[in-house]
């Protein structure tokens, strides 16, 4: 095995034990970096100087025989919507692609504490709208496993370079499937934990009220070290909380485990259907506690309330993006009006404008009752569904995705056949409740993933169940 394939732990075992130098880590990624990232594209931006130079700080500290932190000396990836003070930060647009980040993350600011290196900034479809990251201004990214096909989305470019071993781990952003679904294209773990779990501030907001920033790693021990370290009460994020559950407890025997009956029949490759099932099966003979279960809301209406609630708010939240104070701005516009319209023109993407105007339409004063409040109730009933569900079992299992890593160019004309990859993963981010996605076999070379949902601030819960999943 290789150094880029090792663990957190194990990395960390080698530091502390002088087996190899966090200079030495650091070269041999950007020495695979190199060799790969001109074929799968994963990074948009490499921060080698910077890398070079933590790496040199934590060998500084070794040798002082100073303490290291479990995520010093690490090369991590961050999504390229997150800000690193002083590094660019695109959010896969034209309109931002000369925007530097003034401050950073409180995600962030939390990682840097522990000293991990940050290796750069990785690729994603513009503004996190897609499912995947064929709709990046900056080109696709490729999915390590099969370089034809896609590596899911919107956090495409951090969950391939997870899976190519360019990055020990990586933070993603999940608005409505981003983590998972990626997570699941690629053979990795991605967690998108609790809504408020993990702060917001320093995420370049899509949809304020289903956003999440989360972890991409090879197991599940490495995503939970780092939620560890980014979860928690942030002052700058009035919608973040966190509590600690002195009482936690996790016996295996004791877990009731839920299946949703209508994840099982619309449209799902009967392949991924085998193999989670298969899954469901053995954790049976495993004695734990299967029940069927209903969530008779989320297959036939959360996609589409998602599509109406997300729009809503990204239309609004890139109201921002005006060509004033952020970004791109045409020259030798005839009045301010012109500024704000050919500046929006030319720096956004197509299925942002299509967003903008879904949104714009769905909140304007003909249509709102319609259309946002309408789907402000249905978004109460998937919420309930949840609730009802977590009365008679403690987790639910899905599929995390109904298809396989499609081919790079099939869905992006169809915007329609490309929401739909997401039909398993958006109701979780509707309820706010944590949902990890973890591999659970291959068909052929392409990977599957099985989502674990939990209930509200449970995230351990699910990890210990996907550790449970990582050994079947
Ligand atoms: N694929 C979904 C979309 O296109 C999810 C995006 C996200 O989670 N950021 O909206």
């Amino acid at each position: 095995m290789e150094i880029q394939d090792l663990t957190i732990k194990k990395i960390h075992q080698g530091l502390v034990n002088k087996e190899f130098s966090a200079t030495e880590i650091v070269g041999s990624f950007l020495e695979r970096i190199e060799k790969k990232n001109k074929d799968i594209f994963t990074y948009i931006f490499l921060d080698k100087e910077g890398a070079i130079q933590t790496a040199k700080e934590i060998d500084e500290l070794i040798i002082q025989g100073r303490e290291l932190s479990l995520l010093g000396g690490i090369p991590f990836a961050v999504k390229d919507n997150i800000l690193v003070k002083d590094l660019p930060c695109t959010a896969g647009s034209k309109i931002l692609e000369n925007y530097i980040a003034p401050y950073d993350a409180t995600v962030i600011k939390k990682i840097k504490k522990q000293k991990a290196v940050l290796l750069g900034k990785t690729n994603l479809d513009e503004f996190a709208m897609g499912s995947s990251t064929e709709y990046s201004a900056f080109g696709p990214t490729r999915n390590p496993c099969d370089e034809e096909r896609v590596p899911g989305g919107s956090s495409g470019g951090s969950a391939a370079a997870v899976a190519a071993g360019l990055a020990v781990f990586a933070l993603g952003s999940d608005t409505g499937g981003s983590i998972r679904q990626p997570a699941s294209f690629c053979g990795v773990v991605g967690l998108k934990p609790t809504y408020g779990a993990v702060s917001r501030f320093g995420l370049i907001a899509m949809a304020s009220s289903l956003d999440q920033i989360g972890p991409l790693a090879r197991t599940v021990q490495d995503a939970r070290i780092v939620f560890d370290i980014i979860k928690g009460k942030d002052p700058l994020d009035s919608t973040s909380f966190w509590i600690d559950d002195v009482n936690f407890k996790f016996d295996i025997k004791e877990l009731r485990v839920g299946v949703p009956k209508e994840f099982f029949v619309k449209g799902i490759n009967p392949k991924i259907e085998k193999l989670v099932k298969e899954y469901i099966k053995k954790l049976e003979d495993q004695g734990v506690g299967i029940k069927e279960i209903s969530l008779p809301h989320c297959t036939d209406y959360a996609l589409a309330t998602y599509h109406i609630i997300m729009p809503s708010e990204a239309s609004s939240n890139l109201a921002r993006y005006d060509g004033i104070k952020y970004g791109l701005s045409v020259q030798k516009a005839k009045s301010l009006k012109e500024v704000y319209s050919r500046s929006r023109q030319e720096g956004f993407g197509e299925e942002v404008r299509r967003r903008i105007m879904l949104g714009t339409f769905a909140l304007s004063a003909g249509y709102y009752d319609a259309y946002y409040l309408r789907a402000q109730k249905v978004r109460t009933l998937v919420r309930r569904d949840f609730k009802e569900a977590f009365e008679k079992v403690d987790v639910i299992l899905t599929p995390t995705s109904p298809t396989l890593p499609f081919k790079i160019g099939e869905r992006i004309k169809d915007p329609l056949s490309m929401y739909l990859s997401d039909i398993f993963v958006t109701a979780v981010n509707l309820a706010g409740v944590p949902a990890v996605s973890v591999p659970c076999g291959k068909v052929g070379q392409l990977p599957v993933g099985i989502q674990i949902i939990g209930k509200p601030f449970q995230e351990e819960t699910i990890l210990k169940l996907g550790e449970v999943l990582e050994e079947l």
